[in-house]
């Protein structure tokens, strides 16, 4: 049993808090690899924003958990040496899919971790989600719970449709489960594909798709029924336009990519939402910069030139998410 507390992490309940009162959102990055943690790392150092650093299941998979874990606890000591005198880290488990994964990551210094119940019927969700909840907060871990089904395809987590979260619910379930703060489902997904052709409109100007606005209508009842509960926004990539032409421009394939738009996310971090994830855009700032040495630079062998490269695109991406769509720079000085 190894407590966060003793890798120098935080868990969410006080960013959660100062993140409502302030009307920004923290950021939630998943990573996978050593570039993708220096990249957050040095991006949230420098603009001192909060941030939770996801693990999802396929991570454990791909990068050992063990080795994930150290890399978080180096993280701390990483944002240390980049002169953030107190760096405000959360390691997190994205979509916990049993009491047996949750557990293990609380016992091995997750500071949080979700439990997305969110497949099973409603009694099942708040039967689970409290079960985990009970075992959590025994070590002070926070919890995230999900209502609602979100579209898309994240690692093991996929649905063909979604389904809005229910207002009606929520208070029940929050009441009933005692989670920490609440995933929900109001037309975000997960993926570079968050839409398809017929689901957008098409700009005349530009020809480029135009996916349907987020429902805020559900949102604000939502936060109607629960005030000030953090709410969490998953499947929140915008997938820039930039990153999807270098990708097309040098060998890649990615017709139609399209997420959505910055200013509705913006939009949502004034209100109660206090967590957007933010997974495909690191992705494809990644394989844009990859795919770019490797056209133009057709001899080249050593990782670190194109990990390189891909590793400082992927800063200059969180940075600009933390700056200017988030607002959650400065709040952890
Ligand atoms: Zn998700």
């Amino acid at each position: 049993m190894v407590s966060f507390k003793e890798l120098g992490l935080v868990n969410t309940r006080e960013m959660f808090a100062k993140a409502i009162k302030g009307g920004y959102a923290i950021p939630a990055f998943n990573f996978n690899n050593m570039e993708q943690l220096q990249a957050i790392v040095k991006a949230c150092a420098e603009t001192k924003s909060p941030v939770i650093l996801q693990v999802s299941k396929g991570a454990r998979n791909y990068a050992n958990q063990t080795l994930l874990r150290y890399m978080a606890q180096g993280a701390v000591e990483y944002a240390k040496e980049l002169g953030w005198e107190h760096p405000q880290i959360c390691l997190h488990l994205d979509h916990g899919d049993s009491f047996e994964l949750c557990k293990s990551c609380v016992d091995f210094g997750f500071s949080s971790v979700m439990i997305d119940a969110s497949s099973l019927p409603y009694e099942e969700n708040i039967a689970l989600t409290k079960k985990v909840v009970e075992y959590a907060h025994k070590y002070d871990v926070t919890v995230e719970a999900e209502l609602g089904v979100l579209a898309g395809v994240e690692d093991e987590v996929s649905s063909a449709v979604s389904h809005y979260t229910k207002p009606e619910e929520v208070v029940d379930f929050a009441t009933r489960t005692g989670c920490d703060s609440l995933a929900i489902s109001i037309g975000t997904s997960h993926g570079a594909y968050k839409f398809t052709p017929e689901q957008c409109t098409r700009d005349p100007k530009t020809g480029k798709l135009v996916p349907p606005p987020l429902a805020f209508d559900v949102l604000d009842a939502i936060m109607e029924k629960l005030p000030g509960f953090p709410i969490v926004l998953h499947g929140s990539s915008s997938v820039p336009q930039e990153y999807v032409d270098m990708i097309n421009q040098y060998g890649g394939k990615l017709p139609d990519a399209v997420g959505i738009p910055e200013e509705q996310l913006r939009k949502a971090a004034k209100s109660a939402v206090c967590k957007i994830n933010i997974d495909s855009d690191s992705r494809l700032a990644f394989t844009a910069a990859v795919r770019k040495v490797f056209a133009e630079k057709p001899g080249e062998f050593d990782p670190r030139k194109y990990c390189g490269p891909a590793r400082d695109l992927m800063e200059e991406l969180y940075k600009h998410k933390i700056i200017n769509v988030l607002g959650s720079d400065g709040k952890a000085e």
